[in-house]
């Protein structure tokens, strides 16, 4: 018998063997049909074997097979098992959520992408005169492609049943898939390369093979032009490009930038803003080989890339990367993986590199490249001021060294940016009479104030309720709102400076589609004078009229118990920083913080990244935190603490009794202990390697599925990132 093991989307760890009849085509890689129960599920064949280890009878029928689509590339299938075995998550989910969604239907795949054909070598090699000369069909066609490829709609017009045909010459050899072959010349070549980028990109270039290397270059250094240098030299060698970027940057602008610079190259997206349809038809040019650059987020580092030359990660450090739920995967972690499978450069691309990253650099595992100066000649780094907010008097927020400055920029008709990351008008309301908090009745967090639509809510599980008019616990109707949050500076600018043109960025404001690109071009435009906003706006972005950047309240981040919190917030405030002054026009950062003597301030203001990340690196070499350590963290989360917390101690105490050379922490509530009344909770597991991580979680993911959990949910996360 013929038997296939078969990929499922179901939380087990095995594969699933169907048979196959003997005349089938099926290969690995390929999509199939299979009763399971009383369904059919779409499935990936992984293996074709010879016995099964089921009886004969036990054994049931593909019940068809999806040939629409090109097979998924060993390639990619052996990145799929890594990643399965790495992230402990079971081999059918992770296969098929690697898939878009039209590819996990069996709903037929139409293919707007023209399936081109040509001659293999040996196909070109053919004498069509010592050929069967009955095959008409077949003759005609390779005749045809003799002059030069076809696409499918011209290849039926040969004849009706040139598709069949075409199967055959394939088989035999003689067809294929022909893609796109003339390089890409064009190249809109824009600034000569600085020395520095220069030799960032030789480096690259001139590598051989697998090399990982870090581009560390401050804000504004041109790291853009070097990934653009790096690419044409890969499309110049007919490779495709796969450039990841985070979520928040994958802006119609961006795409555009790229395709402008490379007017001969197909370039696609792949992101989750795409439609199912739309994700579809890229993937499968990007799959084919038609599409020459891959610009995606995180999903994207699965998409199958047979002529995959080169992976740029831009904005490496950026928490995005990091899936949070399903198969918890860092897509920066995976792409190096598949760089180095593949045998290809990778470059990691960052003003603040993840410390790991860095750390990895100056250990010899990457190879460090560094851009120093700004690009633009003019262009200087922001001076960068602090205010300490203890000797002041804040208005709504906002120190009057602030308001200063915002005046001046308002008068020389320059732009300003207030970053703070706090979306609504305040983080909660308070009663002035009895202290009453709204809270949320199904979390441990608090109901945060909308005011344009009058509203509280609750940003960890969505709850809604209107503002009560007064106390629900005493009447008394003087409810204040506490704390600051972005429409509160906006309300606040409005009244302040009548006359400007404000503009409020965050998810609340960006939430229909279209009205973030909206946005930008009217900064684009030049026709906002104040741009209030969270993270949205620290990224990436080039503001030309910028010169101001106020940061309003920083200081949470400074003594958290998130031992990473401090590392990112000083990559936030770099990036924000680093909107400013990015033109000719000088920029400046005004910082407002009760803790000014604090060493990561001075660090960002010397722009020190360096310093600063030596600092931190000596703190968790102490500590023994990553990158001295490899972490994973059990979550569970349920309805009644107590099954929560047992699960965990259960847990803790299987895995006691595994080993000594894994540490197992306590088990303590989560960060938000409790979510639409779902109590949570998490043990943290650290060990000195990976090498003695992994044989320890291969050991006991079993036990774990094994312990009682009633109602209860659980996941293992590798290399957690929150806590
Ligand atoms: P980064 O991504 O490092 O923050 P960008 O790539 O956005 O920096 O470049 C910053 C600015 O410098 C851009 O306006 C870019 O056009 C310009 N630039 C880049 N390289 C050069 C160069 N070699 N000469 C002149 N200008 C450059
Ligand atoms: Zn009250
Ligand atoms: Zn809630």
């Amino acid at each position: 018998m013929h038997i296939v093991r078969v990929a499922l989307d179901l939380p087990l760890s095995t594969l699933f063997d169907y048979s196959l009849a003997a005349d089938s085509e099926a290969v690995v890689g390929q999509r199939v049909l299979v009763p399971f129960g009383r369904k059919q599920l779409i499935g990936i064949i992984m293996e074709a074997v010879d016995s099964s280890e089921l009886a004969d009878e036990r054994i049931k029928p593909v019940s068809r097979v999806l040939d629409d689509v090109e097979p998924l590339p060993a390639e990619l299938l052996r990145l799929l098992r890594f990643c399965s075995d790495y992230y402990h998550y079971p081999l059918g989910m992770t296969v098929l959520s690697a898939l878009p969604a039209r590819l996990r239907s069996d709903e037929p795949v139409s293919r707007k992408v023209p399936q081109i054909y040509g001659l293999t070598e040996t196909g070109l090699a053919l004498d069509l005169a010592t050929l069967p000369q009955r095959q008409k069909v077949q003759l005609r066609i390779l005749n045809a492609l003799q002059q030069g490829v076809m696409d499918i709609a011209q290849l039926r017009a040969l004849s009706a049943s040139a598709p069949a045909a075409l199967r055959s010459l394939v088989e035999a050899g003689w067809v294929e898939l022909a893609i796109q072959t003339a390089p890409a010349h064009r190249f809109a070549t824009q600034h000569t390369l600085t020395d520095e980028q220069q030799t960032a990109v030789d480096a690259v270039t001139q590598n051989m093979g697998y090399g990982c290397f870090l581009l560390h270059g401050i804000t504004g250094s041109g790291k853009t032009e070097v990934y653009v240098h790096l690419m044409h030299h890969a499309l110049q060698q007919n490779k495709q490009v796969l450039l990841l970027v985070p979520e928040i940057n994958l802006t119609p602008q961006l795409e555009n930038y790229f395709r402008s610079r490379f007017p001969d190259a197909e370039l696609i997206s792949l992101h989750s803003g795409l439609g199912d349809g739309e994700r579809t038809q890229n993937w499968l040019r990007a799959q084919n080989g038609q599409a020459r650059i891959i610009l995606g987020t995180r999903l994207s580092v699965f998409t199958p890339l047979p002529e995959l030359g080169l992976i740029l990660v831009d904005e490496e450090h950026d928490s995005s990367y990091k899936q949070q739920d399903g198969l918890r995967y860092s897509a920066r972690d995976v792409a190096i993986f598949r760089a180095h499978q593949r045998g290809i450069p990778i470059v990691l691309g960052s003003a603040t590199p993840a410390l790991e990253s860095y750390y990895n650099a100056q250990s010899g595992r990457y190879r460090l490249l560094r851009l120093n100066q700004r690009a633009v000649a003019q262009a200087t780094l922001p001076s960068l001021r602090l205010i300490n907010t203890n000797q002041v008097l804040m208005q709504e927020g906002l120190s009057p060294q602030l308001l200063t400055a915002l005046e001046q920029r308002l008068q020389r008709g320059e732009q300003s940016l207030l970053f703070i990351n706090r979306r609504g008008y305040a983080p909660v309301l308070m009663c002035t009479a009895c202290g009453w908090l709204s809270t949320c009745p199904h979390c441990s967090g608090k109901l945060v104030l909308h005011l344009p639509d009058r509203r509280l809510r609750c940003h960890h599980c969505g709850l809604q309720q209107r503002v009560p008019s007064d106390c629900p616990s005493c009447g008394n109707p003087d409810l204040q709102p506490v704390g600051i949050g972005t429409q509160r500076v906006e309300a606040m600018l409005n009244e302040r400076f009548p006359q400007s043109r404000i503009l409020r960025v965050d998810r609340d404001s960006t939430r229909n589609k279209g009205s973030w690109s909206a946005m930008r071009q009217q900064i684009a435009d030049d026709k906002i004078d104040i741009l209030v906003g969270t993270q949205m706006l620290a990224k990436g972005h080039d503001f030309p009229k910028l010169t101001l950047v106020g940061v309003l309240n920083p200081d949470n981040a400074l003594y958290s118990s998130d031992f990473r919190a401090s590392e990112k917030l000083f990559a936030q405030l770099a990036q924000v920083a680093g909107r400013a002054g990015r033109a000719e026009k000088p920029g400046e950062v005004l910082i407002q913080t009760a803790f000014p003597d604090h060493p990561l301030f001075h660090a960002l203001r010397e722009h020190d990244y360096v310093s600063w990340a030596e600092t931190l690196l000596a703190e968790r070499r102490l500590a023994g935190f990553p990158p001295f350590c490899f972490q994973v963290m059990l979550r569970a989360e349920g309805p009644h603490a107590d099954g929560v917390f047992t699960f965990l101690q259960q847990a803790r105490k299987a895995g006691t009794a595994l080993t000594h050379e894994v540490e197992l922490y306590g088990v303590v509530p989560a960060a938000l202990p409790r979510r639409a009344n779902h109590t949570r909770a998490q043990l943290l597991i650290q060990a000195d390697s990976r090498a003695t991580l992994q044989p320890f979680l291969r050991a006991w993911r079993p036990l774990l599925e094994a312990l009682p959990a009633p109602k209860l949910r659980w996941s293992l996360d590798i290399d957690p990132l929150e806590f």
